[in-house]
């Protein structure tokens, strides 16, 4: 028997590890399970250049467990260690590694969020003892068995073992004794090791037994693992329903996927895998952390931000690459160059797939395009240089439920929706149905209205107008539609200006009081066959508000109220109707008051170009006073004048009835104001 010290300087460095790797402890089964499989295929690669002539025998890799012992028994069929290879493998390298490691990143602990090959000595994080009991596959060799129980020292024996491999058995700690649990280990196992390149078997599979009433095991093993998943075959050899039915095996609780996408690269850098678009129908099902990584089939971590651009980081499947630095820190792998090249790989990767299936069946993709387009509306918003790609497979759809390409769409309104300085306005719905009246209000000029009711459409339509030339997104419900795209100078209007301010003023002191909405009221000549009353929301205060709720910092629009106008239509027989009757009953009342304010008004004037000449110091006490009691009447005259509408207003049902009738339209009449406008028109039937 040999005893010795393992070349660490550190007097226990396993505490310590232990510490640092708290969160990650069940990697331990990763890596002895990658061991047994590196191991195992060493011994066929050796077997394929003849090096090795022995039958090899059943090469499955064996997980058992006894929970009596409190062990895990790791067992494969490989090329074994030698006693000289223990000493040079596991005693000076896998420890002497750990203590580079521990060197290395001894500052930086809390970077270490994960994964790098801890390798064998990773099993000390969850054993209190670890045994190897191993035979070379070299002619002559003798078992030997390495003990060592997490401190320094280990010990070293000869062995019985008759066949060629290794056996590595785990005493499992006392704090780890979750390992010992049969479910918990085969969900690590599954989760680990699935796709690993060698069968690997736990305990047997069980079938129902009548006799006893139970499941037993039966005589076949239970290999936990798929050893030539899909993504490792060739592309041409797949067809449809083998890419679907893995990716029920990934996720079997998802809907079938849109699209997928084999990715197979050997240079500059090795990488294979297989993206998946999910269907998804809300962001709320949008999750990240779905990709899986793998590293020559051992997994790794399904956390690939850095490693996947931002947005693909919506997507399925999994990416396998022994090229990806991953035992390094995460900061370190987003700035690293080759990361980065595979990042910007799989990018050019998926946008030439995507323009691939649209070019060979543009009926299928427009089908599927609903479901697709959060992804690249999401990469437009991300993505620095996605647009480029994306503008030649991206697509719009209109209220009629046709789908265009950016240049298509362009072609399309090109002629007709060009307002008088060259811009070129795309009109947009957000919801088919409330906005029904302006979507058609557009279409019977002719014009043609987007729909944009996805979750990124309108966020996006920021990057889409600073792309698109001389061009402008406005939704139908935000003017008229005649401003909405002015053909030519605005008209002045048909009504005098002291008519207009009343008009004004009748449906101001009626439009809704809330802290949440603010109204304006607007008088526009827009034909006699238009709605007498309409209500737009300004474009741009609502795509802050919008905006403030993708965006931090925005807040301050989000906690604006909603601004709307009301456009009061003078060519209506009912908005005329209302003019001349407040005319009639209120022209003689307000007539005295009116001229008294415009005495005063002038007054006021002839007060302020007295003392405008004058500096500060030089205007008396008297012109001041009389300034100030100049305004109050002005002021008294004014209020006195508003009361005369308010009144008049209150009691007009026509006018309630016209602006409830706008907010039904937009759907903003609710509760105790819609019951009255119900109540007023059953009264209003004769
Ligand atoms: P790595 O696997 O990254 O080289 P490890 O610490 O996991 O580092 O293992 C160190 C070495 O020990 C391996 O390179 C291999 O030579 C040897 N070894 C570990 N496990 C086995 C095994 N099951 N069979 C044969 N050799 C093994």
């Amino acid at each position: 028997m040999q005893k010795g010290n393992i070349g660490v300087t550190t007097e226990n460095i396993f505490p310590v590890i232990k510490k640092f790797l708290y969160s990650d402890h069940e990697i331990f089964l990763r890596e002895m399970v990658s061991n047994a499989v590196d191991a195992t295929q060493k011994l066929k690669t050796l077997q394929e250049k003849g090096d090795f002539k022995d039958e090899p025998g059943d090469l499955t890799v064996h997980i058992s467990l006894d929970t009596d012992k409190g062990t895990i028994t790791i067992s494969d069929r490989g090329i074994g260690m030698t006693e000289e290879e223990i000493d040079k493998y596991i005693n000076q390298i896998a420890f002497s590694g750990v203590t580079d490691f521990l060197e290395k990143y001894k500052d930086t602990a809390n970077n270490i969020i994960g994964h790098f090959g801890l390798g064998f000595y990773s099993s000390f994080m969850v054993s209190k003892k670890v045994e190897i009991v191993t035979k070379s596959y070299k002619e002559g060799s003798k078992a030997v068995k390495w003990t060592c129980d997490g401190s320094p020292a280990y010990e070293i024996d000869e062995a019985e073992r008759d066949s060629r491999g290794t056996d590595i058995i785990l005493y499992i700690d006392d704090d780890c004794k979750e390992f010992l649990d049969k479910q918990k280990l085969e969900q690590l196992l599954q989760k680990y090791c699935k796709f690993m390149a060698v069968p690997i078997a736990f305990g047997k599979k069980q079938e129902w037994s009548s006799d006893e009433k139970k499941m037993v095991d039966t005589q076949e093993d239970n290999i936990i693992n798929n050893v030539e998943p899909l993504w490792t075959k060739t592309p041409s050899t797949l067809k449809d329903e083998d890419y679907k039915s893995f990716y029920r095996t990934l996720y079997p609780m998802s809907d079938e996927p849109l699209f997928w996408i084999h990715l197979n690269v050997d240079y500059p850098f090795n990488l294979t895998g297989i993206l998946y678009f999910p269907r998804v129908k809300n962001a709320i099902e949008l999750q990240k952390n779905k990709i899986q990584l793998y590293c020559n089939q051992v997994f790794v971590t399904d956390q690939v931000e850095g490693i996947v651009p931002e947005f693909l980081t919506l997507l399925h499947g999994v990416i396998d690459s022994p090229d990806i630095p991953l035992n390094v820190s995460r900061s370190y792998l987003q700035s690293d160059r080759e990361v980065k090249k595979i990042s910007t790989y799989i990018t050019k990767k998926v946008s030439d797939r995507l323009k691939a299936i649209f070019g060979e069946d543009r009926k299928q993709y427009e089908e599927k395009w609903d479901d697709l387009k959060l992804f690249i509306n999401y990469g437009i918003l991300t993505e620095e240089g996605f647009y480029d790609r994306a503008k030649e497979f991206a697509l719009l759809k209109d209220t009629e439920g046709k789908y265009f390409t950016f240049d298509e769409y362009k072609t399309l309104i090109e002629a007709s929706q060009k307002d008088k300085d060259d811009n070129l306005i795309y009109l947009y719905a957000t919801d088919k149905d409330e906005q029904y009246s302006y979507i058609k209000a557009a279409q019977d000029k002719g014009y043609s209205v987007l729909l944009l009711d996805g979750q990124l459409d309108v966020p996006c339509i920021q990057t889409l107008e600073q792309k698109f030339e001389k061009s402008r997104f406005t939704r139908v419900d935000a003017d008229t539609i005649d401003r909405l795209i002015r053909k030519e100078d605005e008209q002045k209007d048909s009504l005098p200006e002291a008519e207009r301010d009343n008009l004004s003023a009748v449906f101001m002191s009626q439009v809704p009081k809330t802290d949440k909405a603010e109204y304006m009221v607007q008088v526009s000549a827009l034909g006699e066959s238009q709605r007498p009353v309409i209500i737009t929301q300004n474009e741009w205060m609502r795509r802050m508000k919008e905006m403030s709720r993708y965006q931090q910092g925005m807040g301050f629009y989000g906690q604006m109220p909603d601004s709307y106008n009301l456009v009061l239509n003078s060519d209506h027989r009912l908005v005329k109707e209302i003019l001349s009757s407040f005319n009639a009953e209120l022209a003689t009342e307000l007539q005295p008051i009116e001229s008294e304010i415009k005495g005063q008004e002038a007054r006021l004037a002839a007060l302020n170009q007295q003392t405008e000449k004058k500096k500060p110091e030089e205007i008396t006490q008297e012109e001041k006073d009389d300034k100030a009691n100049t305004q109050k009447a002005i002021d008294e005259q004014k209020a006195k004048k508003q009361q005369l509408i308010g009144d008049y207003a209150a009691k007009n049902d026509i006018v309630h009835q016209l602006i409830d009738l706008a907010l039904l339209q937009n759907g903003m009449l609710k509760g105790e104001a819609l019951d009255k406008f119900l109540q007023r028109s059953v009264e209003l039937i004769k």
